[in-house]
C-alpha cells in the first residue's frame, strides 16, 4: 500500500515526502508543477505530473497504485493574490478537494491528512489561538482552506472517510542538507525575503507597519519548522492508521517573534547587516498569530525539534545560500 502525496513537489509537501521515505513508506506523487518543481520530487516516489481537478488523472492514479492514505498539500497560497483573484482559489483549492474525495470515495481510501492554516481564523480574539477559537478567515485563501476542511468533515459523516487537519502558524526553514527548502516564484514571505539581502538579491526589507500594539510595534507570528511540520503528517498518518477520529489541531511552537526581532536573528546567522525600511501595513495582516499546540501535542505526541529561530533560518540560510536560484541552476 502507497501514501499518495498531493502537491509532493511543493515546499511543505517534498520535506514530508522526504520523511516517508526514510522511514520506508511507499510514495506516489501527483504535482502539476504549477508551483512546485520537479527537482523536488524524491527520486524514490513514483511520480504523476497531474492535476488534481482532473478525475480521469486521479482515477489512473487511485488504479495503478493500491492507495492506504492521501496526504494534501496541493493548493494555491498566496494571500495578496487570493484577494485579486479568488475565483482562481476557489477553483483550484476547493474544486481540488471535491474531485480528489470524488476519487478516495469511489476506491475506498478513507484517510486524508490535510495542510490546513492559522488563516482560517482571521483576527484572533485570544493568543494563544486554540482549535476551537472563532474561524473569520480575512482573504481568499484561508476561507478555501475552511471550506475545504467542512467539505471533509461532511464528506467524513456521509462516508465514513477519516481526517486530520493541520492548521500551520508561520512555515519555515528547510531540510538540513540544505537539498530542498523554500522556492516561490512570487516571494512573499518574511524569512526568505529577508535573507535576499545578504545573498545581495535585494537591498533592504520592508517591515509592514511598526505602529502594532505589540512590544516593539511589529507583527508576531509563531515561526515552525518545515520539518517539525512534516513530522506531524507522518504522526497524523499512524494516528489515522491507529483507528484515530477526525481532529484538526495547530501547528506551531507557542512563541510570537516579530519582524524585527526576526530580522535580528537573520543578522546573527548570516553574520551580516541587515538593511530595513519601515513601510504601511499589510492589510488583512493581524497583530499576532501565536498557536496553542497543546492538542497536537498530548493527542498526536507531536514534539518539535527545531523550535529556535536561529535554527530556523540557520537551516533556511543553507538553503538560500546554497541555492540563490532556487531549484533553478
Ligand atoms: N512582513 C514584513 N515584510 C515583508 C514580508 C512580511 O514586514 O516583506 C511581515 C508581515 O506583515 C507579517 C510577518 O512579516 O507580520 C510574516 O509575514 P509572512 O508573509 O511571512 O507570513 P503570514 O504571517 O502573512 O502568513
Amino acid at each position: 500500500m502507497a501514501i499518495l502525496v498531493c502537491g509532493g513537489a511543493g515546499y511543505i509537501g517534498s520535506h514530508t515526502v522526504h520523511v516517508l521515505i526514510e522511514r520506508g513508506e511507499k510514495v506516489v506523487i501527483v504535482d502539476n508543477l504549477q508551483t512546485g518543481h520537479v527537482e523536488a520530487v524524491n527520486p524514490a516516489a513514483i511520480f504523476y505530473r497531474g492535476d488534481i481537478r482532473n478525475a480521469a488523472a486521479l482515477e489512473k492514479i487511485f488504479t495503478e497504485n493500491q492507495i492506504e492514505a492521501v496526504i494534501h498539500f496541493a493548493a494555491n497560497s498566496l494571500v495578496g493574490e487570493s484577494v485579486t483573484n479568488p475565483l482562481k482559489y476557489f477553483n483550484n483549492n476547493v474544486g481540488g478537494m471535491q474531485t480528489l474525495l470524488e476519487a478516495m470515495v469511489k476506491f475506498g481510501v478513507d484517510k486524508i491528512i490535510f495542510s490546513s492554516t492559522a488563516a482560517v481564523y482571521g483576527e484572533p480574539e485570544k493568543i494563544p489561538v486554540t482549535e476551537t477559537a472563532a474561524t473569520n478567515p480575512t482573504n481568499p485563501y484561508g476561507e478555501s482552506k475552511l471550506i475545504m476542511e467542512k467539505i471533509m468533515r461532511w464528506v467524513s459523516r456521509a462516508n465514513g472517510l477519516k481526517f486530520v487537519s493541520l492548521r500551520y502558524f508561520n512555515a519555515a526553514g528547510a531540510l538540513e542538507t540544505g537539498t530542498l527548502g523554500e522556492d516561490h516564484a512570487t516571494e512573499t514571505h518574511l524569512i526568505p525575503l529577508i535573507l535576499q539581502v545578504p545573498l545581495g538579491r535585494r537591498d533592504h526589507i520592508t517591515i509592514f507597519g511598526d505602529d502594532y500594539p505589540t512590544p516593539d510595534g511589529t507583527c508576531l507570528r509563531d515561526y515552525v519548522h518545515v520539518m517539525d511540520l512534516a513530522s506531524a503528517h507522518i504522526l497524523a498518518l499512524d494516528y489515522l492508521r491507529n483507528g484515530g477520529s477526525s481532529e484538526i489541531f495547530n501547528l506551531g511552537n507557542g512563541r510570537g517573534f516579530s519582524v524585527k526581532e526576526i530580522i535580528a536573528a537573520a543578522e546573527k546567522v548570516t553574520g551580516k547587516k541587515i538593511k530595513t525600511e519601515i513601510g504601511a501595513r499589510r492589510a488583512g495582516d493581524p497583530a499576532q498569530l501565536i498557536a496553542s499546540s497543546d492538542k497536537a501535542k498530548k493527542i498526536l505526541h507531536w514534539a518539535p525539534k527545531f523550535s529556535s529561530v536561529e535554527k530556523i533560518i540557520e537551516d533556511a540560510w543553507n538553503w538560500h545560500k546554497n541555492n540563490p536560484d532556487g531549484y533553478k541552476k
